[in-house]
């Protein structure tokens, strides 16, 4: 469903130019959770802004559900990082959630409802008539999730959704995104420089080299489910990944001695 060929990026011009994106190659089948993992700086955001149309990127092409990407496709949704930026603070927690469906033309019961059950299912259901702001960074974040999942994207983008919360939090939206994802067909791209995670919440994942980021791994996470926060961390094969990741972000080769 999302179809990356040859995407290059360079900010700026002449001699303070950098090249951001040296070229990626990336199929994404419809239903994957594919997890984004390079060294901070190396390129992850470019690539996901140009992925979501909010960035023309200096070549290749992007295609989502065949048709090429040139402005944001109507069925995408991205929760970034910096939930305080991304809510709006005099709207109500419900309201924050269902405003994105009046682009879809859904009148306000549709609107109201859609809203109510996605905040339900991110356990929000009893904070509706809040202010973000009378929230934890962690529920706010929950919010931004469940204004995303109300809007029924075809591809979500997250782009380091969990980087701003404290680490038990944090494993709490891992786990949400892990279990949203068994209710609903999604197809996700998950942005983080955080291995263990990549390797927790992927069935995929794709690693990216320093800038310019080109792809140096992509692999296929083959972990039991239901996953979980203790006994899929202590699994051999995760213990294996992870060191995996590691050495592939860190430009190291594999034991193998192949590049992977
Ligand atoms: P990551 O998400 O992996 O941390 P980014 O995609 O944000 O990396 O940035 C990749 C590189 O491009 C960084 O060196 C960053 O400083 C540079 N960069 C990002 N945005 C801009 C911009 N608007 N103008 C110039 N350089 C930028």
């Amino acid at each position: 469903m999302l179809e990356i060929s040859n995407l290059t990026h360079t900010y700026g011009r002449g001699a303070s130019a950098h090249n951001a994106l040296g070229g990626i190659d990336l199929s994404v089948a419809e239903g994957e959770l594919v997890c984004i993992v390079g060294p901070s700086g190396c390129g992850k955001s470019t690539l996901l802004r140009s992925i979501a149309g909010l960035l023309r990127p200096s070549g290749g092409r992007v295609v989502l559900n065949g048709t090429p990407v040139s402005r944001t496709p109507d069925d995408l949704a991205v929760v970034f990082q910096d939930y305080s930026r991304s809510l709006f603070p005099w709207m109500s927690v419900a309201d924050n959630v269902s405003l994105p469906l009046r682009r879809k033309g859904q009148g306000k019961r549709q609107r109201t409802h859609a809203a109510l059950e996605a905040l339900e299912l991110v356990g929000l259901a009893g904070a509706a008539g809040k202010y973000p702001w009378e929230l934890s960074g962690g529920m706010q974040q929950r919010v931004s999730i469940a204004r995303a999942l109300a809007y029924r994207p075809s591809l979500l983008l997250m782009d380091e959704p969990f980087g701003s919360v404290d680490a038990q939090t944090r494993e709490d939206l891992e786990d949400l995104t892990l279990r949203v994802r068994s209710l609903h067909t999604m197809t996700i791209l998950l942005i983080t420089h955080d291995i263990d995670e990549s390797v927790y919440v992927g069935d995929r994942v794709v690693v990216l080299s320093k800038a310019p980021a080109g792809i140096v791994g992509d692999l296929r996470v083959d972990l039991p489910g239901p996953r979980d926060q203790i006994s899929t961390r202590e699994h051999p094969e995760f213990v294996r990944m992870r060191a995996e990741v590691g050495r592939l972000v860190r430009g190291m080769r594999t034991p193998q001695g192949s590049p992977s």
